[in-house]
């Protein structure tokens, strides 16, 4: 397996799996790249989307009342990396798998912060959690390496 990364000079070239999350500089011109991990744009659309109606559907099944908000989804990307970093936890660096415990812990967090806060619909990120890990569980999106520029 390797990286390709493609330079804004237009220069594409190859490296070896190994050089994932680092950065690398470009032999034309000397751009520095970094080497990621990510998740193609449909799948991620999905993921969202999913997570989105799941959301919406428990706050409205579990909910007092009509709420609004972007947070059952993005609970639902929070369970989506957790699983998505589980499953492919033999695919990614040390770092990244402490990234899934970080964002299951503040999942954790905000669900607390959720259940002594009547203002907080936690049926929809409840909803929308459960949404995101069944939707990656689907969809089995791939751990696909993409260059991005480093700042
Ligand atoms: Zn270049």
């Amino acid at each position: 397996m390797s990286v390709t990364i493609n330079c804004q000079c237009g220069k594409t070239y190859q490296l070896k799996d190994e050089f994932a999350g680092r950065d690398v500089e470009c032999p034309n011109c000397g751009t520095v790249n970094r080497a990621e991990r990510t998740v193609a744009q449909p799948q991620s659309d999905a993921v969202y989307g999913a997570s989105a109606v799941a959301g919406s559907a428990a706050s409205l099944a579990l909910g007092p009342g009509p709420s609004v908000g972007a947070s059952g989804a993005i609970f639902g990307l929070m369970g989506a990396i957790v699983v998505f970093l589980h499953r492919h936890r033999k695919a990614y660096h040390l770092r990244d798998g402490r990234i899934g415990f970080v964002v299951a812990a503040w999942a954790a967090y905000t669900f607390f912060l959720g259940a002594v806060s009547p203002m907080v619909d936690n049926g929809a990120h409840l909803g929308g959690l459960v949404g995101g890990a069944l939707a990656v569980l689907a969809t089995r999106p791939r751990a696909a390496l993409s260059p991005t520029r480093a700042s």
